[in-house]
């Protein structure tokens, strides 16, 4: 078997970047997946969130890119992403962090982000006067935030590519990657694919990937954990993903439900992925405390799950090539779904052009934790 470009991962990553190299012409894809079933890594356990507020001019071009790809999905792939755009709105209990949301708020607006705005206390209270807001100094609000569902938007990507020329293998193991003439050779359990070029999409299990390819990929797995509610009708189900900035604890409707989210910093590297249950009275406790009828949710602890961010050093994902050929699209640090769109173009372009005009890509190449040019995001959920 041989193809132009081998994609190691089926997630919503890969799938995307298979969409956006088969849309530009390049029709000899294969994208390999270990699993029976696309989605059973991150992208089936994601939040589903999408927002363009970040801090770091990067992070908002992605997004820029990567919302209104989604607000279009339909048209373009004929397949549904269920984007519901009901916002993103942070709440600032310190003058730090209301300070902090300005800033980016002003970066955001240079950057071109249209619908994002500073929010009072007042207002916000206003809105939602289930939250506790006594200590809320203010906010920010941006609303063409929201969600999607990510294993429909993976699908989409995916099925559109494979109609057009790219092929699926699931059930295939990338078990070894050797140098071969000026393209690779790739061990499989399928057997042995010759390829041009090289793309790791692994994920959490990006490391091992680069390995076989003797690059050391600094993506480490960390287990973030979701509690679903039972259906609950006391707090408005058009609501915003709302985010409690003086702990992290956010949440958002989901289905009759919400859904409940907070990092817990005690949380260490490692591939665990079964959910804790000691986790559910952490956060309903978060939850409680910002939103006082939350006291009355109902919760089934066999409905929670936990899965991995694939976390970098510097919370920034590692995208172009590593060594000529082989190219990394890892390391999203939880925001893998919401910049999939974003980087299977700039994947695409770095492939097929050797440049892209989406971002500034030599900002996230491999080369910056050894060359000392590490960005920081903190706007991480
Ligand atoms: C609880 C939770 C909540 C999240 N919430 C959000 C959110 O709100 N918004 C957001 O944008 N992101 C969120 N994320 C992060 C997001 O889900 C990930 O960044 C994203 O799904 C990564 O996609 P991927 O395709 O790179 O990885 P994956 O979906 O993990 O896909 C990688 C694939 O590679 C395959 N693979 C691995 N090794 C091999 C091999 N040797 N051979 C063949 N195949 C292999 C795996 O089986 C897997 O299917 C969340 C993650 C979690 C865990």
């Amino acid at each position: 078997m041989t193809a132009d470009v081998v994609i190691i991962g089926g997630g919503i990553v890969g799938s995307s970047i298979a969409y956006h190299l088969v849309a530009a012409g390049c029709e000899d894809v294969l994208v390999i997946e270990r699993e029976t079933a696309q989605g059973k890594g991150s992208t089936g356990k994601s939040m589903g969130g999408v927002r363009a507020q970040f801090s770091t001019p990067v992070n908002i071009q992605m997004s820029l890119y990567s919302i209104p790809f989604y607000a279009s999905f339909e048209e373009r792939l004929g397949h549904p992403c269920d984007y519901r755009p009901q916002g993103y709105l942070f709440c600032a209990t310190s003058d730090k962090h209301l300070s902090y949301l300005r800033t980016n708020q002003e970066k955001q607006i240079a950057l071109g982000l249209k619908n994002v705005r500073m929010i009072s206390g007042d207002e916000i209270r206003g809105m939602f006067p289930q939250l506790r807001g006594d200590d809320i100094l203010g906010g920010s609000f941006c609303s063409t935030d929201g969600f999607v569902d990510p294993y429909s938007a993976m699908i989409g990507f995916m099925t559109w590519a494979a109609d057009h020329g790219a092929k699926l293998w699931k059930n295939t193991t990338v078990s070894g990657i050797a140098k071969n003439g000026n393209g690779f050779e790739l061990e499989t359990s399928r057997g042995k694919v010759a390829a041009a070029k090289v793309v790791n999409a692994a994920g959490a299990w990006a490391a091992s990937i680069a390995k076989m390819a003797g690059i050391d990929l600094p993506v480490e797995p960390l287990r973030r954990m979701l509690v679903p509610t039972e259906p609950f009708d006391q707090f408005p189900h058009t609501a915003p993903m709302i985010i409690d900035m003086s702990n992290g604890f956010h949440f958002r409707p989901e289905s009759r439900g919400f859904l409940l989210a907070w990092n817990d910093p005690e949380e260490t590297p490692g591939y665990k992925t079964d959910f804790e249950p000691s986790f559910i009275e952490k956060i309903l406790t978060r939850a409680a405390d910002r939103v006082p009828v939350f006291e009355n949710l109902a919760v089934n602890p066999k409905r929670a799950w936990a899965g991995l961010y694939e976390m970098t050093p510097d919370h920034h994902p590692i995208l172009g090539e590593a060594v000529p050929g082989f190219f990394c699209a890892n390391g999203f640090s939880g925001h893998g779904v919401m910049h999939a769109p974003a980087t299977g173009k700039v994947l695409s372009d770095l492939i097929l052009r050797g440049k892209t005009d989406l971002i500034d890509a030599k900002l996230l190449d491999l080369a910056r934790f050894a060359e000392g040019r590490t960005i920081h995001e903190s706007a991480v959920l």
